[in-house]
């Protein structure tokens, strides 16, 4: 499909400009050829009008013979008779139909090896050796090896008395012109020679015509000639249009999917290694959010710029879309891995000096590899098979998006298993809509329990996809794909919903009940009216507001803190409480601590799963629990696995543990179970 369209553009690119190249060629040679055709035909016509002259003559050269030969008697009187009838330098030479020299007056004779005849004059043509045909006017013993050999050398053993210059000979050449006669008994050839002469005259009246001829047919010729340069140029600008992104004024895609593919694909190129990078522009709608579309696609361009200067021959790169770029890099080290170091070096220094592209500011990018090496048979290189671009560029985004999952790394080589995580994540996209319909999503629920006696004084709702090929799923493989894809806001609602309808049922019931607090993404609790949407689920079903918990992790306090302000406000307003998440998980939020009136932190797993032999995690933890309640707010504790963080936890004052000490997250029915048995 793709080739398809490779060779459409190909075509495309192409399909103007020919016909019109070839039809000037076809037109120039037409021209040329008519030239050479006129001017031989006028050439010919001349020479064949000197010639008809001496034709004339010859034959009446014959009656004259004939008179002779009547007076005389015998031919070798006759032709002695003929000399006062020749002009000088000419001679008379009688022959018999065998050719064989009769009578001869003058020094030479006519040579049959080659020569002429002329049964139309104008039509010249050479027919080699020929048998006697008697009453066939005949031109006999031009010798065409002087004409064609030493053409236009002059053969001056005869001079006109010419006395203008024009009409001075530049070709003198004998020939000898036959014609029949007879005797009473015998038929003869009376040959005559002469001396045909070629005129400055003449070669100025073929040079005339032709200058003429030109002239005539240089008007079309130059016509053309514009038309097809004006073609070629059209075809370029449009091959140029063709292949520029307007965004960054440099090459687009198109351009980059068919060079990238002839180049890596070229035989003499196929023993190299190539790396085809995918370089991504880090929060680029942030950054055209903040300073406009327009200074967004300045930047795009001055890194296009950038780029183009940095790019080596056969390297070529172009804007995929958006703020990708896509970049094939040629390496010539000796093995794979001395390649491998060498495009990671060198992106590294083009993204330290991308970084400080614009002053004031600093840009990050990310780059993803996927390299091309050639085909390998025990140590020697082979002829590589045939690449896919498109294929190559898409393990690069594969490699780049896995960057973004590991703070600091800005660079990283594709490998398989990305290519199983990027497989798995679109197994994910594909199927979620109709897991959440056929209500594949559970909750499981992990108790809270209080450090003095273990009772259950709350849990967590957390989710379990128990999907019918792959089994149960632990949120940990879904739950970031989807965050990136927007769907995890659904997944919340479900898990609300769910939540309420079972605090509801047990209500109803007269269950023992206690609070379940429930996960919203960072994406959710940042919409408007996140805490109305919420009130009007949990409504739904009817459950005290008391009884529904939201858990809103550490990370999203660094976001627009006035919604999130907002929104907690609104939540506790309607009666609900609100827990900070994973607190002191690597983002420092005390700051969001003054100005957000939450009612729990949940402390995070990471301080309880070393063994904490110097004490210093004991410290920060007795702190923070210290901190919290002097804010007036409750603490629990999460990932407590062992008897002696329990007791430490109790000692100071820490309100619900959650871990596996107590229990794992279990099904409803497990729980309900559970809390049946603590009754
Ligand atoms: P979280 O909100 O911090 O949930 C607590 C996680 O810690 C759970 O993992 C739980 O099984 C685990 N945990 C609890 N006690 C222990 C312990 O003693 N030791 C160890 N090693 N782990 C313990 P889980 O269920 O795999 O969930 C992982 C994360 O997935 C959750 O972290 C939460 O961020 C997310 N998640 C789960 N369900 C949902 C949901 O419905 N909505 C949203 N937005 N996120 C969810
Ligand atoms: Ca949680
Ligand atoms: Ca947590």
């Amino acid at each position: 499909m793709r080739d398809t369209k490779v060779k459409k553009n190909q075509r495309l690119r192409k399909a103007r400009v020919w016909p019109s190249i070839i039809m000037f060629i076809g037109f120039l040679v037409l021209c040329l050829s008519m030239i050479a055709i006129f001017v031989e035909m006028f050439a010919t016509y001349i020479v064949g009008m000197r010639l008809a002259q001496m034709y004339e003559d010859t034959r009446d050269k014959s009656e004259i013979f004939n008179v002779l030969m009547k007076n005389e008697g015998t031919v070798e009187g006759a032709v002695i008779q003929m000399d006062k009838y020749l002009i000088e330098d000419s001679a008379v030479c009688i022959v018999n139909r065998e050719k064989e020299q009769v009578a001869i007056n003058g020094d030479s004779e006519p040579n049959f090896e080659y020569y002429l005849e002329i049964p139309m004059l104008g039509g010249m043509k050479i027919i080699g050796d020929t048998t006697w045909e008697s009453g066939v006017n005949r031109v006999i013993g031009i010798r065409m090896d002087e004409i064609f050999e030493g053409a236009f050398v002059t053969v001056s053993d005869y001079e006109m008395e010419n006395s203008s210059w024009l009409q001075e000979a530049i070709v003198n050449q004998r020939v000898w012109l036959a014609v029949p006669c007879r005797d009473s008994q015998e038929e003869y050839m009376l040959c005559v020679r002469y001396t045909l002469q070629i005129l400055r005259q003449d070669i100025l009246y073929v040079s005339l015509f032709g200058i003429f001829m030109f002239l005539v047919l240089l008007i079309p010729i130059v016509l053309l000639f514009i038309n097809t340069v004006k073609e070629v140029i059209t075809q370029r600008k449009m091959v140029r249009l063709f292949y520029l992104d307007n965004v960054t004024d440099g090459k687009n895609w198109m351009y980059f999917q068919s060079h990238a593919s002839r180049i890596v694909n070229q035989y003499y190129n196929s023993k190299k290694t190539y790396a085809v990078v995918n370089l991504h522009l880090e929060r680029y709608t942030n950054y055209c959010a903040c300073h406009g579309v327009e200074a967004g696609e300045e930047l795009l361009g001055a890194v296009d710029g950038f780029l183009k200067a940095r790019m080596n021959r056969g390297e070529i790169f172009a804007r995929y879309e958006g703020a990708d770029f896509g970049l094939l890099l040629c390496c010539e080290e000796e093995n794979m891995q001395a390649n491998m170091m060498y495009i990671q070096k060198r992106l590294c220094s083009l993204l330290a000096e991308l970084t400080g592209l614009k002053a004031n500011q600093k840009i990050n990018f990310y780059a993803g590899i996927y390299m091309i090496f050639p085909d390998m048979e025990g140590n020697r290189k082979k002829i590589r098979k045939s690449i896919d671009i498109d294929q190559c560029y898409s393990y690069a985004r594969t490699a780049k998006d896995s960057t973004k999952c590991h703070e600091g790394n800005r660079i990283s080589f594709f490998d398989q298993e990305m290519l199983q995580q990027q497989m798995w994540e679109r197994k994910v996209e594909n199927t979620m809509e109709t897991a959440l319909n056929n209500e594949e999503f559970q909750v499981y629920l992990q108790p809270k329990c209080s450090p003095l006696d273990g009772k259950v004084l709350g849990a967590e709702a957390l989710v379990r996809w128990i999907n019918p090929t792959e089994g149960c799923i632990e949120p940990e493989r879904f739950i970031s794909i989807f965050e990136d894809n927007g769907f995890i806001t659904k997944l919340d609602e479900y898990m609300i919903s769910r939540v309420a309808k079972q605090q509801a049922e047990w209500t109803i019931q007269g269950k023992k009940l206690v609070p379940i607090s429930v996960n919203v993404s960072r994406a959710h609790v940042m919409q408007e009216g996140f805490a109305e949407k919420l009130c009007q689920l949990v409504d739904a079903y009817g459950p005290s507001h008391e009884l529904v918990e939201i858990e809103i992790t550490e990370s999203a306090f660094f976001d627009d803190k006035d919604i999130l302000v907002e929104n907690v406000r609104k939540l506790k307003g309607y009666g609900f409480k609100v827990a900070m998440d994973d607190f002191g998980a690597g983002y420092s939020s005390l700051n969001s601590l003054k100005d957000i009136p939450l009612d729990e932190l949940k402390l995070d797993r990471e301080f309880f799963a070393g063994n904490d032999e110097d004490g210093r995690a004991s410290i920060v933890v007795h702190e923070i629990i210290r901190l919290a309640k002097n804010l007036g707010m409750r603490v629990a504790a999460e990932g407590v696995e062992k008897r002696e963080q329990v007791d430490f936890l109790a000692r100071n004052g820490c309100d619900t543990i959650q871990g596996f000490y107590f229990a794992e997250p279990m099904s409803i029915s497990d729980f309900v179970e559970k809390m049946e048995n603590e009754v």
